[in-house]
């Protein structure tokens, strides 16, 4: 088949038609398929032919959702996961091995980060951080042991940007397997592969479904990779449910529409937060004032779905902001037609002490919006009359 673009590919890619001659692809919501004789069997599980035996190995609906990922993303191939921290789990559980190292930004997803540093250790594995500001730091922390270079960009919730194409020379200079978590861009704005990235990973559950109805999680990148990651995830069965997969495959046809408006909009929360007088600073990575906004410029196409702020006053703004929130939704989710407000100081990183909300950006006063597609007048009132009170 020709090569699409990628709105193309996230529409056309699909199933082979049944007898009924179906539209769209039908659900396969079966655990099992069957053989047609013992020869059929036995070159199956010898994996002499491409085909599904049992859906926690593949199903068609899976495959579906990893060939369209793949195709947007520019992978060779994929692997479908019932959520994001399964694939960031398995992606890493498959490639490391005890006594091996990670270099990893220090801000990463919260469940991330407990990972690295609460039960990779059980096995031996450990993980050197450097600040996303730092990355002439970098280098200086890779040792023989190092195997994984980690990152995410846009980080989660501050919103740095790291320079995808430097930690790419990083990791090719070094032998090292380089994972990017892509879920705050989507491959719509961004394609680490492009930049020399091995594995990319997404938590489907956010701008790819989009809709706040699934979770998910999916890696694809290099094959001999994945195929490591296919086979550690076929054993211990963190696969992705055909429905899922199903509801996925639809969500990634209107990925390109959605992320359009989604950005449309959170450019001009951003705007709007920068000249407000209640506001200390904004940040948004297409916006000429974020520090990084030349790197941003180089490596994506909009700026994205999440702005940063800092409210005036501290934890107890933050915490009125919220109160007096009218529409917007406080939630634990992001990337939704709904836009969510969160103050991360008196919330998801509240157990940290204040030093250690510094080491990874979050102030006192950081109120983070994943901005959704309703009127943005309507947003912006919101938001002014909760800045007001
Ligand atoms: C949400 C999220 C994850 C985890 O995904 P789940 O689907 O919730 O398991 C991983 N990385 C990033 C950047 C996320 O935002």
């Amino acid at each position: 088949m020709d090569n699409h673009k990628l709105e193309t590919e996230a529409i056309r890619t699909q199933l082979e038609r049944t007898q009924f001659l179906e539209h769209t692809s039908p659900l396969y919501l079966t655990s099992s398929f069957v053989f047609v004789d013992a020869e059929d069997m036995r070159s199956s599980f010898a994996e002499e032919k491409q085909r599904n035996i049992y859906s926690r190995f593949s199903n068609p609906n899976n495959s579906e959702f990893v060939e369209k990922v793949c195709k947007m993303e520019g992978a060779e191939d994929g692997y479908a996961f019932a959520t994001g921290m399964s694939a960031v789990y398995s992606t890493l559980a498959a490639l490391l091995e005890s006594g091996d190292h990670i270099v990893s930004a220090q801000s990463v997803f919260g469940s991330t980060h407990t990972l690295f540093t609460k039960y990779f250790p059980k096995w031996n594995i450990t993980t050197s951080y450097f600040k996303v500001d730092e990355l002439d730091t970098l280098e200086s922390l890779i040792t023989p042991n190092t195997k994984i270079l980690y990152a995410e960009s846009p980080t989660n919730p501050a919103v740095d940007i790291l320079d995808l194409e430097l930690l790419g020379n990083i990791a090719k200079k070094h032998n090292l397997v380089l994972v990017i978590d892509n879920c705050f861009a989507t491959p719509y704005l961004q394609q680490p592969i492009k930049f020399g990235t091995d594995v990319v990973i997404h938590s489907a559950t956010k701008l790819m479904d989009g809709q706040g109805r699934v979770l998910g999680g999916v890696a694809v990148g290099k094959a001999s990779l994945i195929r490591e990651i296919y086979l550690f995830s076929r054993n211990t069965g963190p696969a992705l449910s055909p429905f899922n997969a199903w509801t996925l495959s639809k969500s990634l046809e209107t990925l390109a529409v959605r992320v359009d408006r989604h950005c449309e909009n959170a450019l001009k929360v951003a705007e709007f937060l920068e000249n407000h007088d209640k506001v200390n600073w904004v940040k948004y990575p297409f916006l000429k004032s974020h520090p990084q906004y030349e790197v941003a410029k180089r490596q994506m196409s909009q700026g994205g779905s999440i702005v940063a702020f800092e409210i005036k006053g501290g934890i107890e703004s933050g915490r009125n902001f919220l109160n007096t929130i009218k529409m917007c939704s406080l939630s634990a989710n992001l990337g939704d037609t709904r836009t969510i407000v969160t103050h991360p100081a008196s919330t998801t990183h509240s157990k940290l002490s204040e030093t250690d909300r510094l080491e990874v950006s979050i102030t006192d006063g950081l109120v983070r919006i994943s901005v959704g597609l309703e009127n943005v007048e309507d947003i912006i009132k919101d938001l002014n009359q909760a800045l007001k009170k």
